[in-house]
């Protein structure tokens, strides 16, 4: 007799778990995954912070009992998480506009985010840029929203297809919900300039949208405070913001799950209440947040020596990642002088459309040991001194 289950379908496999599969199985020893999305240092290791070991020295020193925490997080995490995103000087912070809760990842805050605008904004749709995050649409879409694209990635230029992206803004029904990333652009590598910005926060303004930044990569692209004004801009233009960021990239703390969502009210009365109805979103869903990795980034951000080590610590893997866009950049001109692949070294972050054909990832993979994103997404921080050479010629003889 049938059981209870029987009639279920397999999901659809993650595309990047089947790519890690892949390498996995793989017994060149030279093997290569550009198709991950995770920091890799010059030894091709996840690296742990100095300053989280230091901080994480200092917690067991404490030897705190593991009580839970408040359904909202770690007060001292809130709050200096607020002081990252908004900026230390915010008025949203001097004012109590600024409500913020910890979250499991970056991807935790996003769906708290959801569900708490399913709630409050139920008959809104969700607009994603064309492409994003693979995740981003899977989420809302299991809160409950219709969720479509605008115009982003323009692949004649490899950049954004900003006139596209704008006209697009400016079509979507007044409080409909925008996601826009504010830095790295995952997956494209390409950011919006600042004058760009500029012009999508007034069509934001004018068009009545709510605006929903995900910051995953705060940090990667010029540097905290400067990855960070989009935040503050959106916020000097008035209005309801929602921002949702993520310490797995900036703290190497993957695995932790530390993020926060961050929602910007028009006064300190709204924002009590919004805060309310948010800790009940979180009650239902796990209860409280873990205590770990919220405590070893807090005490990061308070403590002067350790934040000071992780800003050099942040600012080394940035510098890092851009070395290796310029030599991937060089030397692909060495290997293949017909391609012009300039456009990676304008691209900010983890990740650069490369450009290549899912044909020509197919044949990176089966015949360099070469692993890539079917839509040609690579991911350049697993580059390094002792592997880059490979890979540049791996993909000028596919080219
Ligand atoms: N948003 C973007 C754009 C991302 O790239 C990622 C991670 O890859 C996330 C959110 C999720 O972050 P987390 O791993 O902290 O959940």
């Amino acid at each position: 007799s049938a059981s209870l289950f029987s009639a279920i379908d397999m999901a659809p496999r993650d595309p990047i778990l089947g790519i890690t599969e892949a390498f996995n199985a793989d017994k060149n020893p030279a093997k290569i995954n550009l198709g991950v999305g995770v920091y890799y240092d010059e030894n091709g290791k996840v690296p742990l912070l100095s300053c989280v070991r230091k901080a994480e020295a200092i917690l067991i020193e404490q030897a705190a009992p593991r009580t839970y925490l408040p359904i909202d997080g770690l007060a001292s995490y809130d709050a200096a998480v607020q002081e990252l995103v908004f900026g230390a000087d915010s008025v949203v912070i001097q004012e109590r506009r600024a409500v913020t809760v910890q979250a499991i990842g970056g991807t935790g805050a996003l769906k708290i985010g959801a569900d708490f605008l399913q709630r409050f904004a139920p008959g809104a749709q969700v607009y994603i840029s064309d492409p994003s995050w693979e995740n981003h649409r899977a989420l809302f879409e299991s809160a409950g929203f219709v969720v479509n694209n605008y115009a982003y990635y323009d692949a004649a230029t490899r950049g954004v297809n900003f006139a596209g992206m704008l006209a697009d803004l400016q079509a979507m029904p007044r409080g409909s919900i925008v996601l826009m990333h504010a830095c790295c652009h995952n997956p494209t590598g390409a950011d919006l300039s600042a004058e760009q910005w500029g012009e999508v926060i007034a069509a934001v303004s004018a068009g009545g949208l709510i605006p929903f930044l995900d910051m995953a990569y705060q940090g990667f692209g010029a540097g905290i405070a400067e990855d960070g004004a989009v935040v503050r801009r959106f916020v000097a233009a008035g209005g309801p913001l929602l921002i949702s960021n993520s310490f797995s990239k900036s703290f190497s703390l993957y695995g932790e799950r530390v993020g926060a969502l961050s929602v910007v009210a028009a006064s300190a009365d709204e924002a009590a209440r919004l805060l309310s109805q948010l800790k009940r979103v979180v009650r239902t869903n796990y209860s409280n947040p873990p205590v770990h990795g919220g405590k070893v980034v807090a005490t990061v951000l308070t403590t002067p020596e350790l934040r000071q080590l992780w800003e050099d610590e942040l600012a080394a893997m940035r510098v890092r990642i851009r070395a290796m866009r310029e030599a991937f950049v060089t030397k692909l001109k060495e290997k293949a002088p017909g391609h012009d692949f300039d456009f990676v070294r304008q691209q900010v972050g983890m990740f650069s459309y490369s450009g290549l054909s899912k044909a020509q990832v197919e044949t990176l993979a089966r015949e360099h040991s070469v692993y890539a994103v079917d839509t040609g997404r690579i991911c350049v921080a697993p580059l390094n001194a002792a592997n880059i050479d490979k890979v540049v010629d791996a993909i000028a003889k596919v080219l």
